[in-house]
Formats: C-alpha cells, sequence, structure tokens
C-alpha cells in the first residue's frame, strides 16, 4: 500500500516544511493541508510558506509533489443561490486557492461543493459549475475534486448523480475530479462492505477515471444518518476491516489516501492508523 497519509498542519513558522515533516513523521507518502485556517480566507503571502524547502525534503525520500493534496477552505460556498455576495466571495477565493496550489506544485485541490440552503439543488449544482468556469483558465495546471457530501443540513453533493451534474456542466474536464470521503458516503447511505459495488457505480455513473483522492475516515454514525461527525478507524460504524479493504484496493493504488480522524487527548492518531493499515491489523490506538 503506497501513497498513505493524513492531514497535516501549516502554521508560521516552518508553513509547507513544517507540513512535510509532520507526515514524514507519521510514515505517510501523502499528505493534505489547508493553505490558511478552514474557515476563513486569510492566507500567509506564497513568498513566506517555505515551499522549496519543503518540496526538496519531500523529494529526497522519492514523495511525489501530486499526493500534497489541498483542501479548499470551506468558507467556499459556490452553492450558494440565495446570496450572490456569498458566490461571488466564493470564486475569488477559489481562486487564489488556484494559484497558491500552483505554486506548492500540487496538482489536486479538494473543494466541497456547499449547500444550497433552501435554494433549489438542481440549481445550487448548476451554480457551483459556473463558478468553477468562471475562475478555472485553461492553463491552470489543478484539478478541482469535488468531494461526497454526507448530505448534512442542505449539503450538495451527497450522490454520485449530483457529483456528476456539476462535472457535466465543467468547461475544462481535465481540471475537475472528485474526492471520495469514506465516512461522508457512509453517511449519505453508501454501503461500504460492499466496495466493489460503491465502485462499479462510481464508474457508471462519474466514471473511475475521475477519481482522485480518498478521504478515509470511520464514522461515529450508522449509514444513511446524514451527520458527518468522523471517527478514528476501527472506533466508528464502518470498522477497521472495511477500511482496510478500501486503502489496500488495487483501483485505489496510485490515489493518495487521506486520514482526516479526530485527535484523541490533543494529539495525532495518524501515526498510529497508518501503521496499523500498513499491518493490516487493528491494534488499539494508545492515546
Ligand atoms: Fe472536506
Ligand atoms: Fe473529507
Ligand atoms: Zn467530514
Amino acid at each position: 500500500m503506497r501513497k498513505i497519509g493524513s492531514h497535516v498542519s501549516m502554521s508560521s513558522p516552518d508553513y509547507i516544511a513544517g507540513s512535510v515533516k509532520e507526515a514524514l513523521a507519521y510514515g505517510a507518502d501523502a499528505l493534505m493541508l489547508y493553505t490558511g485556517a478552514p474557515q476563513n480566507s486569510f492566507r500567509a503571502p506564497i513568498s513566506q510558506l517555505r515551499i522549496e524547502e519543503g518540496l526538496t525534503i519531500w523529494k529526497e525520500h522519492d514523495y511525489d509533489p501530486v499526493d500534497i493534496i489541498i483542501h479548499c477552505p470551506y468558507i467556499i460556498n459556490l452553492a450558494n443561490t440565495l446570496k450572490p455576495e456569498t458566490y461571488e466571495m466564493g470564486k475569488e477565493v477559489l481562486r487564489k486557492e488556484i494559484d497558491r496550489t500552483m505554486a506548492i506544485q500540487a496538482r489536486y485541490m479538494v473543494l466541497h461543493p456547499g449547500s444550497a440552503l433552501t435554494g433549489d439543488v438542481t440549481e445550487s449544482l448548476l451554480q457551483v459549475a459556473r463558478g468553477i468556469n468562471e475562475v478555472l483558465r485553461e492553463d491552470d495546471n489543478v484539478v478541482i475534486a469535488l468531494e461526497t457530501m454526507a448530505g448534512k443540513g442542505s449539503e450538495v453533493g451527497k450522490t454520485f448523480e449530483e457529483i456528476r451534474l456539476i462535472i457535466d456542466n465543467v468547461i475544462y474536464k481535465d481540471k475537475i475530479g472528485v474526492c471520495l470521503d469514506t465516512c461522508h458516503i457512509h453517511d449519505a447511505g453508501y454501503d461500504l462492505s460492499d466496495f466493489d459495488g460503491v465502485l462499479r457505480q462510481f464508474d457508471e455513473i462519474i466514471g473511475l477515471e475521475k477519481l482522485c483522492v480518498v478521504h478515509v475516515n470511520d464514522s461515529k454514525n450508522v449509514r444513511g444518518a446524514h451527520k458527518d461527525r468522523h471517527a478514528n478507524i476501527g472506533y466508528g460504524e464502518i470498522g477497521f476491516d472495511i477500511l482496510n479493504t478500501i486503502v489496500h484496493h488495487p483501483a485505489l493504488d496510485s490515489i493518495a489516501k487521506i486520514l482526516e480522524t479526530p485527535y484523541i487527548n490533543k494529539q495525532a492518531p495518524y501515526g498510529y492508523e497508518i501503521e496499523n493499515f500498513r499491518n493490516e491489523q487493528f491494534r488499539e490506538i494508545p492515546l
């Protein structure tokens, strides 16, 4: 199993160099970071991010910058058809995030499709595509990976069909993909105990070639609960064995698999969770 990692922090003073070192300490060969606080759009200037230093360390380990995944801030809500200012602000933030992603030499940027609020779901999905079309340029070397959502509240992108509708309406097809989140699709109602069946559906509706990132999380809630509460691997309703099958699935070999499980007693569980997956055996996390 290769290309497994977790969400890591990126903060002053070490920025990307710190993120890379954190991932390596977990035994990871992939990582995901937010380029600042996920809930706001304040960002340090690109020149401060210690990108070269981080990439040098990463490449020294023979790891690929393409496995450095960027998660867009979740204040972006292109699905809001009720407030034009939210949509406009979302586009602005997304555009800056594309530039930052390219500066980091990353490629995949995970984006939440957003929430429709009381608006029409189809209109919302079409507006997400429109927003992407209005900011993406032909020479951008990125792929926006739409994340499959749990369907909490009025979230859109909770079915493969909804994701497909967005993709169908994006102009630059080579710059749009999907991030499959195991907690989210479980909460949305998909049965991960038949992962081959889930992949088959994904392939029929979206196309497997669009899958570019997987978020590996257990879920605190039963299938179909539409809650989106992540659990540590082996401590939730999906369970270790099913998630272990997923991370070792040959169809996901070339794709980054990213843990976003909760901290335990303020400590990152990722080193232990990655180790359990490598050993293909569940051991209690000693935190
Ligand atoms: Fe996410
Ligand atoms: Fe996720
Ligand atoms: Zn989530």
